[in-house]
C-alpha cells in the first residue's frame, strides 16, 4: 500500500513544535520577526507574500510587510535592505523573487545580511551548507528532508536522484543528501535538461526528487517499485473547471503512485513544508541574533 505523505500535516506539526522555541524567546523578551520585501505587482508573488505573513501571524512571528514600486530604482531596494540589516528588531529578511528585470537578483541576495538570510541563498550560507555547517538550510530542500523523515525512510546508503539543478531546490537538495549527517549519507545523482536517458537514472532511485518545472514529466514507468517520490513541481495546466486551470506536479501522480512506496501529492506535499521551514529559519534567526538558546523541532 503506497503511503501518501501528507505535507499539510507534517507542516502543521512543525508549526506546533516551534511553539517551544517561541516561548523560550518570549521568556527573554524577544518576538521573532520576518520582513518580507515585495518589488512586484505579479499576483502570484503577492499571494506568496501574503501567505507567508499569515503563517507568521499564526505562530506568533511579527511580519513586517514592505512594498516597493516595481518601477522604482534598484537603489530603493538596496537602501531598504540596508535599513533592515541594521534594524535590531528584524530577525529575518526575505525578498520575494523574481525582482524586476532592472534589478540583479544575484546582487540582492548578496546584499542581505547572511545572519538574516532566512532563505539561505546568500553565498556565505550556501558555502556553509556545502561545508556541512549549515546556518539556514534552504526551505524547500529542508522541508523535503522532514517529509522523508516523516515517512520513516532512512536516506543512509540509498540512491537519491534529484531532477533539477536550480540554486533554490536541486543543488541544495543534492548537497543535503550527500552530507555526512542525518537525512544525508545518500549516494546522489543530479539530473538536468542535458541528462541522457533520464528514465534510466530515475528508475535507479530509492528516493526521487522531481524539481524540473515540467508538468507530469515523470510517469510510473520512470519510478522504481517501492521508491519514495517527492514531487516539488507546481505547474498550472489548462483544465475544464471553473478556474480554467489546475495545479499538477512534475510527477504523473496516478501512475507513479502505483509503483512508489511513498509519494507526495500536489498540492499538499512539498508546498506547505517550504512555508513551514521559513518559520523555522526565522525562529532560528531570532535565537542566533538575540543570543537565546532555542530548541527547534
Ligand atoms: P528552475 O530554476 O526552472 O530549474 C529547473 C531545473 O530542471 C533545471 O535545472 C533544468 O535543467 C531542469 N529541467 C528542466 N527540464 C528538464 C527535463 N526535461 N529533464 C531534466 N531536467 C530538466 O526551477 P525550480 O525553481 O528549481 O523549480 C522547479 C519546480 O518546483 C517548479 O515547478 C517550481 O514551481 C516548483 N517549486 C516548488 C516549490 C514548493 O514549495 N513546492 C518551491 C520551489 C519551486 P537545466 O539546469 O539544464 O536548465
Amino acid at each position: 500500500m503506497t503511503e501518501i505523505i501528507d505535507g499539510d500535516a507534517v507542516a502543521q506539526s512543525i508549526r506546533d513544535d516551534l511553539s517551544t522555541a517561541i516561548d523560550q524567546l518570549d521568556a527573554e523578551g524577544v518576538q521573532p520577526s520576518l520582513a518580507t520585501v515585495l518589488m512586484s505587482d505579479d499576483p502570484a508573488s503577492e499571494t506568496y507574500v501574503s501567505m507567508k505573513q499569515d503563517d507568521c501571524a499564526e505562530v506568533g512571528i511579527e511580519a513586517i510587510d514592505i512594498d516597493i514600486d516595481p518601477d522604482a530604482d534598484a537603489g530603493e531596494l538596496y537602501d531598504t535592505i540596508d535599513d533592515l540589516n541594521a534594524d535590531e528588531n528584524v530577525d529575518g529578511i526575505l525578498v520575494q523573487m523574481p525582482v524586476p528585470d532592472h534589478v540583479s537578483d544575484r546582487e540582492v541576495l548578496r546584499a542581505i545580511d547572511p545572519e538574516k538570510d532566512v532563505d539561505g541563498f546568500h553565498p556565505e550560507n550556501v558555502g556553509r551548507l556545502v561545508a556541512g555547517d549549515a546556518r539556514y538550510k534552504p526551505c524547500t530542500p529542508h522541508g523535503i528532508q522532514k517529509l522523508i523523515e516523516s515517512a520513516g525512510v532512512d536516506t543512509e546508503g540509498k540512491e537519491a536522484v534529484v531532477v533539477g539543478r536550480s540554486d533554490i531546490v536541486g543543488k541544495p537538495m543534492a548537497n543535503l543528501f550527500i552530507q555526512k549527517a542525518p537525512g544525508g549519507n545518500a549516494t546522489t545523482t543530479v539530473c538536468h535538461s542535458r541528462t541522457e536517458d533520464l528514465a534510466a537514472k530515475t528508475r535507479a532511485a530509492d528516493i526521487l526528487v522531481a524539481a524540473a518545472g515540467v508538468p507530469e514529466m515523470i510517469d510510473g514507468d520512470m519510478v522504481q517499485e517501492g521508491a519514495t517520490v517527492i514531487d516539488v513541481g507546481i505547474n498550472r495546466v489548462d483544465a475544464d473547471n471553473e478556474k480554467g486551470y489546475e495545479l499538477v506536479g512534475d510527477v504523473e501522480y496516478e501512475s507513479a503512485k502505483e509503483r512508489a512506496g511513498a509519494i507526495t501529492p500536489v498540492p499538499g506535499g512539498v508546498g506547505p513544508m517550504t512555508r513551514a521551514m521559513l518559520l523555522y529559519n526565522t525562529v532560528k534567526a531570532a535565537g542566533l541574533q538575540h543570543d537565546v538558546a532555542v530548541d527547534l523541532p
